[in-house]
């Protein structure tokens, strides 16, 4: 059985207040509990809650959570500071994700918390924090947690847990490769081009995933303006899931600028596109709060 638990579902920035109180206004925050392991998925906003949840669920028992890191923007990395474990003698805590492009993950984690920007420096938190850069698959008892690496302007990856008979993929700040990387002398790709091979790896790294937790950041039209930034268009995210025969997708990393009944829409395009592509996919939006239980 694994468990899934939404603490931050929001994009590039924080976004409270009366229009965003159904999907959240917190950055990217998951939790997944299988086999009595603690994993989380990114240090957004959403970590703060989460951190609190813990400290009171465990009190002073010993505590080890084990955090992957897509990247370090910092959507994904900025609630670290306020994360209450980070903080506890009793507590062990592993971070896990890709390096920066000329700086380690260890070093960047430093430098967001130094004195300029934050009270606190990283080696003051608890001495137990041990950081990894991932190169390989990560083995956690009977679970494997497996990486991609995704097309965003940082490295960034996506993470696949499996216990042998379930799976959740957590892939975020993604965008297709197809119309983002260019072929020589700007020709269409065809089948055997790097960008329509890259989109089949990442379509066979979420095959038959029963959960893809997906970012859709942008409609098709906000798309047009923003190629290159590393964020998909819906169309693009629930054609990836039908053709991976992905049982259930979470819409994620919602745009700041997109209220709850925007939200609620996109939700109801990606059900249409599903039928359009006659899948099964079932489409749900994640929203802050939302735990999904996979038995
Ligand atoms: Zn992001």
């Amino acid at each position: 059985m694994m468990n899934v638990r939404f603490w931050g579902t929001r994009g590039s920035i924080a976004t409270p207040g009366a229009s965003t109180m159904r999907y959240g206004g917190n950055t990217s925050c998951v939790e997944v509990r299988s086999n009595n392991h603690i994993l989380v998925f990114d240090a957004g906003t959403g970590i703060r809650g989460l951190g609190n949840s813990l400290i009171s669920e465990f009190s002073s028992q010993p505590l080890t959570v084990h955090l992957f890191i897509s990247h370090t923007h910092w959507d994904h990395i900025q609630g670290f500071p306020f994360f209450l474990p980070a903080y506890k003698r009793q507590s062990t805590i592993h971070i896990y994700g890709p390096p920066g492009r000329d700086k380690s993950l260890e070093k960047i984690l430093k430098i967001q918390m130094d004195t300029d920007y934050f009270p606190v420096e990283l080696g003051d938190m608890n001495k137990s924090i041990e950081i990894h850069e991932v190169r390989e698959p990560v083995r956690l008892g009977p679970l494997t947690i497996d990486h991609f690496y995704l097309n965003h302007p940082a490295l960034c990856l996506a993470y696949r847990v499996s216990d042998g008979k379930r799976s959740v993929v957590y892939a975020t700040d993604n965008e297709p490769y197809y119309g983002s990387l260019h072929t020589p002398g700007g020709k269409k790709p065809t089948q055997s081009d790097v960008p329509v091979y890259l989109d089949e790896k990442f379509v066979e790294f979420l095959n038959g995933a029963d959960l893809y937790i997906g970012e859709a950041q942008y409609t098709n039209n906000e798309y047009n303006d923003k190629k290159g930034w590393g964020h998909s268009p819906l169309e693009a995210t629930v054609r990836f899931a039908v053709q991976a025969n992905v049982g259930q997708l979470a819409l994620f990393h919602h745009d700041p600028m997109h209220d709850d009944a925007f939200i609620d829409g996109m939700v109801s395009e990606a059900s249409a596109l599903v039928k359009n592509y006659q899948g099964a996919t079932r489409c749900i939006g994640a929203k802050e709060g939302m735990e999904l239980i996979l038995e």
